[in-house]
């Protein structure tokens, strides 16, 4: 039998990070799924096994080490406060946890949810919001449908996860107060030996690798070649633009890498000074 390490990720078995955790495993190569609802498959392509798990449950598992590192929203992880290490956000799952009240109700800031009755499935971030206001509510705490706790008379007001706002809308609720702004990170067990430490800095970098290729666009434009400088300033590229001459004389090709961000404001800029035939193209891998 090989000795050889396998590393043990724990993500979420169904649920909003599912589908975005599997993508991410297999944009970096990694085959995995749970077909059949399985607990545990090991990957194609890597030395990993993924266990499927309830995400409230994986904090606990990467921190006692049966599993070495998980992907978990950082509400969860901060909400189950256990020591695990944070390796990497990883850009989806992105939510607040906010506090919310009826619309018709007046908000009159922190101070006057004093002896408020507040439902939520996260009483210990709670509890440390009021706290560090000084502000002594009352917390009820509900595992699921806290937006409909005001409604049937459960409470006040509520403590939840907001991501467009429209859950709060559609139960006549608004936001007041954020507490947290959260996304999905990779988390590690404190105590990973070498072997495993390797695979995980493996992955992690297949992952920033993926990342920062999602955040850029490859360029390809045509001008004049009099105009070829005044484009190399738009287009810094990773070192600096490549320049090739086009079959057409006095013309050239220019190939950068520019940032989603800013794409469309060097687009303009790029036409303004005479830039033509602009293309631009995704790309799938990002080493720097
Ligand atoms: P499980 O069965 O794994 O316990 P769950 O019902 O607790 O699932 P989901 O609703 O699938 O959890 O949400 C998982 C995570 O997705 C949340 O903890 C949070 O990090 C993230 N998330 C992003 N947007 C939202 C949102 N609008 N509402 C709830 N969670 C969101
Ligand atoms: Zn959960």
């Amino acid at each position: 039998m090989s000795n050889q390490s396998i590393l043990k990720l724990a993500i979420q078995k169904s649920g909003r990070l599912y589908e975005d955790s599997v993508g991410l495993l297999k944009s970096c190569s990694i085959g995995v799924s749970n077909g059949g609802g399985r607990l545990r498959t090991v990957a194609s392509n890597f030395p990993l096994e993924v266990y499927f798990l309830r995400d409230d449950d994986i904090p606990q598992y990467v921190e006692d080490g049966v599993a070495d590192c998980g992907i978990v929203g950082e509400n969860v992880l901060f909400e189950k406060n256990k020591k695990v290490q944070i390796e990497e956000p990883l850009g989806f799952g992105k939510c607040r946890l906010s506090l919310a009240m009826p619309k018709a109700r007046n908000y009159e800031g922190v101070q006057g949810l004093r002896g408020a009755r507040i439902a939520t499935s996260y009483p210990h971030l709670l509890g440390q919001f009021l706290k560090q206001n000084k502000v002594d509510a009352e917390i009820h705490e509900i595992s699921g449908s806290v937006e409909i706790a005001p409604g049937i008379g459960l409470a006040d007001c509520i403590c939840d996860l907001v991501s467009t706002g429209s859950t709060l809308i559609s139960n006549g609720l608004k936001e007041v107060e954020v507490l947290l702004r959260s996304e999905a990170v990779m988390v590690s067990n404190q105590h990973l030996d070498f072997p495993k430490r390797q695979l995980l800095d493996k992955l992690l970098f297949r992952i920033r690798a993926v990342r920062k290729a999602k955040n850029n666009k490859y360029i390809l434009l045509n001008a004049p070649n009099d105009r070829i400088e005044d484009i190399k300033k738009i287009l810094p590229g990773m070192k600096s633009p490549t320049v090739l001459p086009l079959a057409e004389p006095g013309w050239s090709s220019v190939h950068s890498v520019v940032q989603e961000d800013h794409f469309w404001d060097i687009i303009e800029d790029l036409q303004a000074i005479g830039a033509q035939g602009i293309l631009v193209v995704p790309i799938e891998k990002m080493i720097v």
